[in-house]
């Protein structure tokens, strides 16, 4: 077998468990170079990247350095234009093989093409690997007829032809490393490149092993007060995986439906930032879920346990990838087309915290603070901005989570997003959250609201979700008066709702074609009849619609079943 000298690419997937790509190049090289490009300008091109983001992604970095050192290698961060950098490396070091995962979002897409052209034009062997999804999607997508299916439930039948996603990689060892050690001492291969060098590629010259290092946050020109309660890293990653299947019977029963937003440690697994940017695969995440479930005679079910919402994820990336404009209204087949309002003084208060609805304030307060907040926490924000409240545009809501997540994700973020807004996926109209009895239900004395709006502290259980109710001598006596300390609502939900779900609903019988596009049929002519006369109304005292009831998978949202999904019963 041919030995190459080889660069792997770490984009995604920054973490040595599971990593099948560089298994491969580990297995296939004389020498092997695991290298970082930081490239801002497209990493910041591609997506939002706030400050808390950042500092994950150093860290991670970080973290992948040491797990490299501790195996006898190292990691190579060089800042710079990727293709640029690229290039000037495998001049530099002789490399003939390039090993990268393959990403499907459309910049990755983008990339891809580049760095494939770069390796036809350099003759380097080009080595890549599915690692971020527990399936290829394409392969799902090919499963399904060359479209992605739209449905959770279609979903699941097309996996269910697939079998279980493979299982992860091999462990990588030091022996592995070991024999690819590059030459470090050696001049001429990874040596420092002449001036010459510096100006054809248009990136500055590695003038010592200190150029290959990590940059900080300060050094970015970035800077944060916050707290770090997501240290970033597969170290960490792997440790806090580890700490959730120790609690196999948690594991077992787990149902996000029943999870707390508002208590004030995650009642879920809080795995998403690392998920995200691959400290943990989510195919180890998957096969350990597995192992735990064959142990237990009963344990929970997709769409609520565990798997489920790793194949929520699943879900979002197959249809992200072969949706066009997937983040955007314009553009994307399966999303409404709707006249929402240009409200950027309430899109701003929305965004700081600032609608005088305490569950919405914290909500935001927690994002801006922490980077994390839960799911159905999200919702409630998510539906406030858009059809619940505020009619402002699901986009203008993407990209201040993709500001202040650690988990942003393109799919993800953008398919929750039309989710809950009612542009796609969810049809269940009339439910819509109620900013202030959402959160008393599980909390009601206001613990969460009393830690991120210190201001509300004093107030009595009674009023802290509805200040303005307060009289003024409760106020007063709280050290907050409404309207001067803490801003009075910036709308009247009950009529706002009314007048967003009139229009709603407007919306989704004239674009009746592509609502449909996202709603499961009901195949059972006599299931269909029963649910037609099955008004959605009651529970909440919403006026009646024509709308029928879907069938369970349609009106459970990403990640609830439908059969305890009362959080979204809310409207008043
Ligand atoms: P757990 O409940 O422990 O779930 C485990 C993993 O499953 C998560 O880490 C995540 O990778 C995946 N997952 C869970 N729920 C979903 C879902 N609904 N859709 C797809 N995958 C899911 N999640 C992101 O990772 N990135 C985002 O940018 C993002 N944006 C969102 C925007 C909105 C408006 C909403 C409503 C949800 C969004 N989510 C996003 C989905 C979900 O809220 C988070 O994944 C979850 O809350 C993360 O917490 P956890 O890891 O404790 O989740
Ligand atoms: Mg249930």
């Amino acid at each position: 077998m041919t030995q190459h000298r080889s660069i792997h690419l770490f984009r995604k997937g920054l973490r040595l468990h599971d990593n099948p790509s560089l298994v491969g190049v580990l297995e296939s090289s004389e020498f092997v170079y695991p290298v970082f490009i930081l490239d801002r300008a497209f990493m910041e091109g591609a997506m939002r990247i706030g400050v808390l983001r950042w500092r994950f992604i150093l860290q991670s970095l970080e973290d992948l350095h040491h797990r490299l050192q501790a195996l006898g290698s190292r990691l190579y961060v060089v800042q710079g234009p990727c293709l640029g950098v690229l290039r000037r490396l495998v001049a530099q070091w002789g490399v003939t093989q390039l090993s990268l995962d393959t990403e499907v979002e459309p910049h990755y897409l983008q990339q891809d093409q580049e760095i494939q052209a770069l390796a036809g034009e350099l003759s380097l062997t080009l080595r890549t690997a599915v690692a971020h999804t527990l399936y290829d999607v394409r392969r799902i997508v090919r499963a399904n007829g060359g479209q992605p299916p739209l449905t959770y439930k279609k979903f699941l039948k097309v996996l269910s032809g697939l079998g279980e996603p493979s299982q992860p990689a091999r462990d990588i060892t030091a022996e592995d490393f070991q024999k690819c050690r590059p030459p470090l001492e050696e001049k001429g291969r990874c040596g420092v490149p002449s001036l010459e060098d510096e100006g054809r590629y248009g990136v500055p010259s590695l003038e010592d092993e200190g150029r290959y290092g990590l940059p900080s946050l300060e050094e970015l020109g970035l800077h944060t007060e916050h707290q770090v309660l997501w240290p970033g890293g597969e170290t960490q990653a792997l440790q806090r995986l580890h700490t959730h299947m120790e609690s196999q019977g948690w594991v077992n029963n787990f149902s996000r439906p029943r999870t707390i937003p508002n208590s004030l440690l995650p009642s879920t697994t809080g795995l998403s930032p690392y998920l995200a940017l691959g400290c943990l695969s989510a195919r180890t995440f998957y096969h350990r879920l597995s192992k735990i479930h064959a142990q237990s005679k009963n344990h929970s079910l997709p769409p609520g346990s565990l798997q489920g919402q790793t194949l929520w994820r699943e879900f979002f990336y197959t249809i992200a990838s072969a949706t066009p404009n997937f983040s955007l209204m314009e553009g994307n087949p399966i999303c409404l087309q709707i006249d929402w309002d240009q409200r950027k003084d309430l899109l701003h208060k929305w965004t700081m915290g600032q609608t005088g609805f305490p569950w919405i304030d914290a909500i935001m307060t927690q994002l801006r603070q922490e980077g994390w907040i839960h799911h159905l926490a999200r919702h409630a924000v998510a539906c406030f901005l858009t059809r619940g409240d505020l009619w402002i545009n699901w986009e203008e809501g993407l990209k201040v989570f993709e500001d202040e997540l650690l988990d942003a994700d393109y799919s993800i973020n953008a398919g929750n997003w039309m989710w809950l807004s009612a542009s796609a996926f969810y049809h269940q109209l009339p439910r819509i959250f109620c900013p202030v009895r959402f959160g008393r239900r599980t909390d009601p004395t206001g613990e969460y609201l009393r830690k991120y709006l210190p201001v509300l502290k004093d107030f009595p259980s009674k009023y802290i979700y509805e200040p303005w109710k307060a009289p003024e001598e409760v106020q007063l006596q709280a050290g907050c008066v409404i309207g001067k300390d803490y801003p009075l609502p910036v709308v009247d939900h009950k009529e706002a709702s009314q007048k967003n779900l009139e229009m709603m609903t407007q919306v989704h019988n004239q674009q009746e074609s592509t609502a449909r596009l996202t709603r499961d049929v009901v195949d059972d002519p006599m299931k269909m009849r029963l649910e037609r006369n099955d008004t959605v109304e009651d529970e909440d005292g919403t006026p009646p619609t024509k709308q029928r009831r879907p069938d369970r998978e349609q009106r459970a949202a990403p990640g609830r079943e439908a059969d305890t999904d009362d959080d979204s019963r809310d409207t008043e």
